[in-house]
């Protein structure tokens, strides 16, 4: 068969759909995109501009199943009755991102994933790239999809971020640099509420590669530790702790408050105060960015200018203001209860925090020493805040109630003092207040501002 008379059929036409099909009519497939749902107008304009047919609200099944290659957007989950059809016809799924991969010629990857940290770390990685005037660009959940920047504008250096919905569906994708930040529970519905599928996906990332690509890998992450025995990792693996002195070895570690990454001969030794992105997650984040720059063979110091001047991204961590000695800071993104146990780590002043929205089946436990510790009240704001109840209504004396931005704020800047730091970190979803994390932490702000 001729490559012009095979179909690429795609569902779901958001970023990575969108981007599959560019890529795919300009390799000379036969697109076709099928969105259930409302295609947003920006990206129908682009499939329209490029005479790509499709068709939303609806999925006709006789466009789909001669597909010779199926594209399925990462929201999609495998257990919608049109994935059933698929699979039972026995058509060949791929990811957006295994798509690209067919096309990537001999550009290199970095691919980035766990379950926290993947955007900071792929915007770091990608930052110090750039700084070194790397031809890079920046691809996956952040930025382009993949597929679009090689239609588009394609670069010898990708830094990708990718989540683990994107790696199911891969079978050759194979990163000259793979990434694992972290694994904790999350996104358990996707997997059948087991742990060990959700693992066994992350994994997927090295699955493909070689003795020649590296593996960067945290060796501090229990799930990591127990499941890297299991697995056949063909590649070089190289670790980041903060639990050893790892001199000697190439990798990364924290030692006496420096940070050190070992590559090749070369040793960055700074000091952990000079990173500008704080907290020991961002430790751990920087590590792996700055190995996977080394592997790339980008020289030390662009690391440490990098590092010492690197703005965070928005809602992480992200310093919002001080009014009247109070501080007040935006963590939106923190959707689970690991990355609340980082920012409330990170955190050296009295808190009050923020907590609450769209519950996961969070289990507090995590953080209750932490919050005694460090908070001195809690500030709920959610539709149902019964669990963030029953989790510290014993530990912390002041819980207050509230259901939109504005009266958690207010009711924040009432408990706290100057010298406190309001921190919004709410461990949980946004959808029963918010459009997304973002809109949440838009509105936290603008409440912040019109104190
Ligand atoms: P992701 O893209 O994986 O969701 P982000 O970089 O957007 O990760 O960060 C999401 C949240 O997790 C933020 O609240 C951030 O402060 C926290 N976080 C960032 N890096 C880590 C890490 N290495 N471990 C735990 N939490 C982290």
């Amino acid at each position: 068969m001729s490559i012009s008379t095979q179909r690429l059929v795609i569902l779901g036409a958001a970023e990575s759909g969108v981007g599959a099909a560019l890529l795919g009519k300009q390799q000379g497939w036969d697109v076709f995109v099928s969105d259930g749902g409302v295609i947003k107008s920006h990206f129908k304009e682009t499939l329209q501009q490029k005479g790509i047919e499709f068709e939303e609200g609806v999925h006709t099944m006789d466009k789909i199943l001669n597909a010779t290659c199926l594209v399925k957007s990462p929201g999609i989950s495998e257990k919608v009755a049109i994935m059933k059809q698929v699979r039972a016809a026995g058509i060949e799924v791929c990811s957006e991102i295994e798509f690209g991969f067919r096309y990537k010629g001999d550009s290199k990857i970095i691919a980035i994933t766990g379950s926290n940290g993947k955007s900071t770390t792929t915007k770091l990685t990608y930052t110090i790239l750039k700084n070194a005037e790397y031809d890079v660009a920046m691809v996956g959940n952040i930025g382009y999809s993949f597929a679009r920047q090689i239609a588009e504008q394609p670069c010898k250096w990708y830094v990708m971020e990718i989540s683990s919905f994107q790696l199911d569906d891969t079978h050759r994708f194979r990163p000259d640099v793979a990434v694992l930040l972290n694994i904790t529970p999350d996104h358990l519905d996707r997997y059948d509420y087991v742990f060990d599928n959700y693992v066994a996906s992350k994994f997927r990332i090295t699955k493909q590669q070689t003795a020649a690509d590296y593996f960067i890998v945290n060796k501090d992450d229990n799930v990591i530790k127990e499941f890297i025995t299991t697995q056949s990792i063909h590649a070089t693996t190289i670790y980041f702790t903060m639990n050893e002195n790892n001199t000697g070895n190439e990798g990364g570690y924290i030692s006496n408050d420096r940070l050190h990454i070992d590559f090749d001969g070369e040793n960055l030794d700074m000091s952990i105060h000079d990173l500008s992105l704080k907290g020991k997650h961002n430790q751990y984040n920087s590590m792996a960015a700055g190995i996977s720059a080394r592997i790339a063979g980008v020289r030390k110091e662009k690391l440490r200018e990098t590092f010492s001047g690197f703005r965070g991204l928005e809602h992480r961590l992200e310093y919002v203001a001080t009014i009247r000695g109070i501080e007040f800071i935006n963590d939106s993104k923190a959707t689970n209860v690991n990355s609340v146990w980082f920012a409330l780590e990170s955190m050296k002043k009295p808190v009050v925090l923020i907590l609450g929205g769209q519950d996961k089946g969070n289990d507090y436990a995590e953080i209750l020493e932490l919050v005694k510790e460090k908070v001195k009240a809690i500030v709920c704001m959610g539709i149902d805040n019964t669990p963030i109840h029953t989790a510290f209504d014993s530990a912390v004396d002041v819980i207050m109630d509230t259901a939109n931005a504005q009266d958690a704020v207010h009711a924040a800047y009432s408990l706290a003092e100057s010298g406190d730091v309001v921190l919004l970190a709410p461990a949980c979803a946004s959808f029963d207040l918010f459009k997304n994390y973002e809109d949440r932490g838009v509105q936290f702000k603008e409440a912040v501002k019109n104190l």
